[in-house]
């Protein structure tokens, strides 16, 4: 077995120990101009961008996942010094590409799409190349009773029959998908609705409700806790359609989410620290200081703060955090208890998408490549996925003859400096704090993908975030209008036999 027990950090850094060690003693500073195509290069000498120590930088951006590294290359762009400060010693956040059994995975977002005009403009603009998945050749698919095999396009065109009136009305209100308030009276009443109450009141007979909660039940994690605004939105962000909804998670950045991520680094070229968790952010009457646990002090004009809102709360800020903030990042916007594996699975061996009702071990699993390990996603805390027969048996809860060879696991809510995975609103989240989530405090401003005012809980809303907190441009595209993919082959993919596996 090859799993990391609930520590996500804990495989990556297998082999590394002094490395980190050294991190954690001070921070260690990397320019961004040392970052080649490749995995980061290792530590060297801070260029500094020519800073008067004295008065220290003109920003510092804490974190650097993609909102952070595109917030500090824009702020760059426009003259200014710049200084990251990344808790872990990588870059990525939650996108995480590694490596398992000799196959290249993405322990956390992986998927993108010409409908996500950040992230994808982004992908252009480097020139880095795209591929699809093969997708499933079967599809297994819960009844009352068992699970029923079927073709890809048998399996989710009924799939798009019954979503299709889960977002009746979406089209009147959000009738502009990357301004969700700007038919506030109809989202309003809305807000209060959870993924569960939605399923209620269309009160689908069984056999059609438990093909449903595969999809509610992971990104509500539970259905219960999850806004149905949220998902409405990515519905009309998508193009108010199930083939946009359910394509969106068909193609990925060839060389990994890295290679996106290093080109955005070594594009703006901001000092970088690695291993600097932040652990206060103090306000004063000339700027900000900030300093990392081990108690080393920066000082900037401003502060970006590109940390996710589940983290804020372990930050100690001055003046205090006001209380919509507070209130978020003691509710949560990253989904809970979300874990993702890569299984090993010797049988079956063959290319497969099985989904799973709401309180089975896995929502769903799959094979997506030919020889590829089995990815699969649970929310489920009632398992321990450290234990090899526990992770078997629940695979086999949906694949009954399932040999389980060896499996990875990430759990972001273990995680410290995510605590949950992708960020899904819960309800009255959008409509009570999402404004005030996004207004700067003073010199301090925040950015993330929890705060994207299109594609929430994607790659492209950090992006989009990050953009915004830097004062550029974003592209607020109808979702019929195709962005920018000039330099960029898309392959051709029949995008019918692919299904919202993201956050899956
Ligand atoms: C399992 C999973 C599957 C996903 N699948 C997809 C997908 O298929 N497609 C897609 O588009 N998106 C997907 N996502 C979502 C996507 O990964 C995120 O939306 C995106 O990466 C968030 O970027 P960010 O910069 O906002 O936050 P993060 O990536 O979380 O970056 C925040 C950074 O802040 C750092 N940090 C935290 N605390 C501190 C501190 N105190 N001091 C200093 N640094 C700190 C963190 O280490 C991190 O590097 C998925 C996410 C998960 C978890």
């Amino acid at each position: 077995m090859s799993s990391n027990g609930g520590s996500p950090e804990s495989t990556a850094s297998r082999g590394s120990l002094s490395r980190r060690s050294a991190f954690k003693a001070g921070g260690l500073a990397i320019t961004g101009a040392a970052f080649g195509a490749g995995l980061p290069a290792p530590a060297e000498a801070a260029g500094e961008n020519d800073v008067d120590h004295r008065r220290g930088y003109d920003t510092i951006v804490v974190g650097a996942g993609l909102a952070g590294l595109v917030a500090a290359r824009e702020l760059r762009r426009k003259g200014r010094s710049v200084l990251v400060l990344e808790a872990r010693d990588r870059i990525g956040g939650r996108t995480w590409t590694d490596r398992f059994n000799g196959y290249e995975i993405e322990r956390g977002g992986t998927w993108v799409d010409p409908l996500q005009p950040h992230v994808w403009r982004e992908i252009a603009r480097y020139g880095l190349a795209v591929v699809a998945d093969a997708g499933p050749e079967r599809v297994l698919m819960p009844t009352p009773t068992g699970f029923t095999e079927s073709d890809p396009v048998t399996a989710y065109t009924r799939q798009g029959e019954l979503f299709t009136p889960f977002f009746e009305g979406a089209r009147d209100y959000f009738p502009q998908p990357y301004a969700p308030f700007t038919r506030e009276d109809l989202i309003t009443p809305l807000d209060r609705l959870s993924l569960r109450d939605r399923l209620d009141q269309l009160a689908h007979p069984p056999a059609d409700e438990v093909r449903m909660t595969s999809t509610t039940g992971l990104y509500g994690a539970p259905s219960a806790r999850g806004s149905m605004l949220q998902l409405a939105q990515w519905w009309a962000l998508a193009g108010w359609n199930y083939t946009g909804f359910s394509g969106i998670n068909t193609f990925r950045v060839e060389r990994g989410t890295i290679a996106l991520a290093t080109a955005i680094l070594a594009d703006g070229k901001p000092d970088l620290k690695l291993g600097s968790p932040v652990s206060s952010v103090t306000q004063h009457s000339g700027g900000v200081k900030v300093v990392t646990r081990t108690g080393v002090t920066y000082t900037a004009a401003e502060v970006v703060m590109a940390v996710p809102v589940n983290v804020w709360k372990n930050i100690a800020f001055s003046p205090a955090l006001p209380q919509a903030h507070r209130d978020a990042t003691t509710q949560g916007y990253g989904v809970p208890r979300q874990k993702k594996l890569w299984l090993d699975l010797a049988t079956p061996a063959d290319r497969f998408i099985a989904e799973a009702p709401e309180g089975f071990p896995f929502a769903i699993m799959g094979r997506l490549n030919d020889n590829a390990p089995v990815v699969a996603f649970t929310v489920d805390t009632g398992f321990d996925v450290g234990n090899h027969a526990q992770v078997e048996a629940a695979v086999r809860t949906v694949l009954p003859d399932a040999a389980l060879r060896g499996y990875t696991v990430t759990d972001w809510q273990a995680d410290e400096f995510s605590l949950g995975g992708p960020a899904f609103r819960r309800p009255l989240q959008l409509t009570r704090l999402h404004r005030a989530l996004n207004q700067p405090l003073g010199r301090v401003k925040f950015c993330g993908d929890d705060l994207a005012l299109g594609w929430i809980g994607y790659m492209d809303g950090a992006i989009e975030s990050g953009l915004r907190v830097a004062g550029s441009p974003t592209l607020a595209p109808s979702p019929s209008a195709v962005p920018d993919t000039r330099g960029l082959a898309v392959p051709q993919v029949d995008r019918k036999v692919y299904r919202s596996l993201f956050g899956l």
